[in-house]
């Protein structure tokens, strides 16, 4: 146990290479923790394809979806940020987004903390473990997670979150009441998890409306969406175009349309589309198209819901291992081990979810 094992990349477009990092000295507020799994997202992607737009110290070690067992604490680190008890063998998670609590956004509208205008993205997942010294980062936050969680599954939180709190803001201003039904408009883990936090939500009626058909709407319907439209591969059938995709959701849903849309990575023309007049639309990502010409006369809201701030992670922690029975999902994830190969696999983007496991023995059932 004398050092650490990462995955670092020298630049973009490198390939992995395993190497040891020294164990750091531990100051009175920091963290020494080893690391059960590791998720694999679309920014880790982005990192190392040299597709991503914010400042980055090379070489690094991705990965901001760890899952951890504490292992040691400097003596001033007693509690999580909600006040729970701290000792080495808790599982804990530390979301990546470290605001600065100083700047406009920060002191003005927390709830948009993933806007801070001087963020610090806490990295290196893709290790056996990990360390963060709390008086170094102040703004940064550890959650401690229900014991009987696996940490397979925390891995999830981050992108569960998302999608949770996406449909959160359509339910705090009255568009999202039981028994709603609502459209899953796109593609990739977070529209495969709003589809659970959707039903865990009340939806009467959820609705995938993506593609492709394997694994992505196969795990949809085992998820529980009830019906699943879209982008086949064109040697299956001909990909409908997008007037084609509305016109069977909007049968699909029946009635007047849908009475929610959370539009993941779609045009967001298209899923304004497929509302009922006076429905609402949660976008969560970029998007393309104009805002359709009957936007106002329908009375339609649109509402904007960027990633996550880390005070919304406790929700999707608490609501994802509550609802870890009902729902498959170790079946979206594919596990890598922490090795050059295994590293090389999961940043293949073959996977719908891949995850690293540093620890498997630790990971849970
Ligand atoms: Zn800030």
């Amino acid at each position: 146990m004398s050092d650490i094992r990462a995955a670092t990349f020298a630049g973009p477009g490198a390939p992995p290479v395993i190497g040891m990092v020294d164990r750091p000295r531990l100051g009175r507020r920091a963290a020494l923790f080893a690391i059960g799994a590791c998720g694999v997202s679309d920014t880790d992607l982005r990192i190392l394809r040299g597709a991503w737009t914010g400042a980055l110290s090379w070489p690094l070690t991705p990965g901001h979806e760890a899952a951890c067992v504490l292992e040691e604490m400097g003596a001033d680190l007693t509690e999580d940020s909600l006040g729970n008890p701290l000792k080495p063998g808790a599982k804990i998670l530390i979301p990546s987004c470290v605001p600065c609590l100083r700047c406009a956004v920060c002191l003005h509208h927390p709830a948009q903390a993933a806007r801070c205008l001087n963020p610090v993205h806490l990295r290196g997942g893709w290790a056996d473990r990990g360390h963060v010294d709390f008086a170094e980062f102040p703004g940064a936050r550890l959650y401690r997670l229900p014991d009987d969680m696996p940490l397979w599954l925390a891995t999830l939180t981050e992108p569960f979150t998302t999608a949770l709190r996406g449909l959160r803001r359509a339910q705090e201003i009255g568009h999202f009441p039981p028994g709603a039904t609502v459209v899953i408009h796109g593609t990739g883990a977070i529209a495969l998890l709003a589809v659970a936090a959707a039903l865990e939500m009340g939806a009467g009626r959820a609705i995938v409306a993506g593609g492709p058909e394997d694994p992505f709407l196969r795990l949809c319907r085992q998820f529980g969406a009830e019906a699943t439209i879209g982008a086949n591969a064109p040697e299956e059938t001909p990909e409908e175009t997008p007037e084609e995709t509305i016109g069977i959701v909007r049968e699909t849903v029946g009635g007047l349309g849908a009475d929610l849309v959370l539009n993941h990575g779609g045009v967001t023309a298209d899923a304004l589309a497929m509302l009922r007049d006076g429905g609402c639309c949660v976008d969560l990502g970029p998007s393309s198209g104009p805002l359709p010409t009957d936007f106002a006369a329908r009375d339609l809201t649109l509402i904007g819901s960027g990633a996550q701030a880390p005070a919304d992670v406790p929700a999707g922690i608490q609501m994802l291992n509550r609802a870890r029975g009902r729902y498959p999902f170790l079946k979206m994830l594919t596990r890598h081990p922490l090795t050059a190969a295994g590293v090389a696999e999961a940043i293949s983007g073959k996977a719908l979810k891949a995850m690293l496991v540093a620890n498997p023995d630790i990971i849970g059932p």
